[in-house]
């Protein structure tokens, strides 16, 4: 059985078919990329996902269960974690103190974080820490951090819920190609560890960088105006004509592509 299967999810926002009728499957241990141009509708897919928006039509099922009627907090609680925007919410609050609160709110205990005192889940929070390579930085304020560690910081805080799936909406965004290739690593390595325990992780991740594709995705699929266009290994779908024209300009245009 699949992890997630989506069939023919819809979305639209007036006139405007954000996704249309969008379809895959995706395994418990794979490393799923979704590409496409600025658009596309790669967010829109990621938001239907996680539930922060309700699709127009369409089946979402995760682990056979379908999701499509839960709110983004009962799909987290399921197991699907997501990256989001830190800096704006928690940024006079420490890296470590971050985590802690993302532990206990993983675990539905937020409420007693205010009385026990600092220490708790201190040693987990700090594992998170050095797993993303932050150890040396927990005490300090998050709005005081790079660019890279902020999407360090997010993953760790993602990571606190203990997802079987991971989503991941431009990860590496603005990041130096070092940067960019050190995070897809870590990520890279996290699942390769627990795909031999009985808790795998899946990662779905879109990505502008080739060399990242490349890198690090088992398998792509290609949006381009809603629709998916294509499918296959990072070579496929490189040497698909049709994503060619998208990315490369063979003279059509995206709504021609797609339509
Ligand atoms: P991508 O992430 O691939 O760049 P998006 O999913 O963000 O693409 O956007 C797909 C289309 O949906 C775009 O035309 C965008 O303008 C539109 N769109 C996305 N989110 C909203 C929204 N909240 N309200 C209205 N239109 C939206
Ligand atoms: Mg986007």
């Amino acid at each position: 059985m699949s992890r997630l299967s989506v069939k023919n999810i819809k979305k639209s926002f007036g006139a405007n078919h954000a996704v249309k009728d969008v379809s895959f499957e995706l395994d418990s241990n794979e490393m799923l990329a979704l590409i496409g141009p600025n658009g596309a509708g790669k967010s829109t897919t990621f938001n239907l996902l996680s539930g922060q928006m309700a699709p127009d039509g369409g089946q979402i099922e995760f682990e056979g269960q379908s999701i499509v009627d839960l709110s983004d907090r009962e799909i987290a609680q399921r197991g699907v974690g997501r990256t989001f925007q830190i800096a704006q919410t928690f940024g006079s609050m420490t890296l470590l103190e971050n985590v802690q609160v993302a532990l206990l709110s993983a675990k539905s205990e937020l409420l007693s974080f205010w009385h026990p005192a600092k220490r708790y889940k201190l040693d987990e929070a700090m594992e998170l820490l050095r797993r993303v390579g932050l150890e040396l930085v927990a005490h300090k304020p998050c709005c005081e951090l790079s660019y890279g560690d902020v999407k360090r910081l997010e993953l760790a805080v993602a990571l606190a819920n203990e997802p079987k799936l991971l989503l991941m909406d431009e990860p590496t965004a603005g990041m130096a190609p070092s940067e960019r290739h050190q995070l897809m690593a870590l990520i890279h390595q996290l699942v390769l560890e627990r795909q031999s325990t009985d808790n795998p992780m899946a990662v779905l991740f879109t990505e502008h960088s080739m060399d990242v594709i490349f890198g690090y995705a088992q398998r792509v699929l290609v949006l381009a105006g809603g629709q998916l266009i294509a499918e296959g290994s990072p070579q496929q779908v490189r040497d698909n004509e049709l994503v060619q024209s998208v990315y490369f300009g063979g003279g059509k245009t995206f709504k021609e592509v797609a339509s």
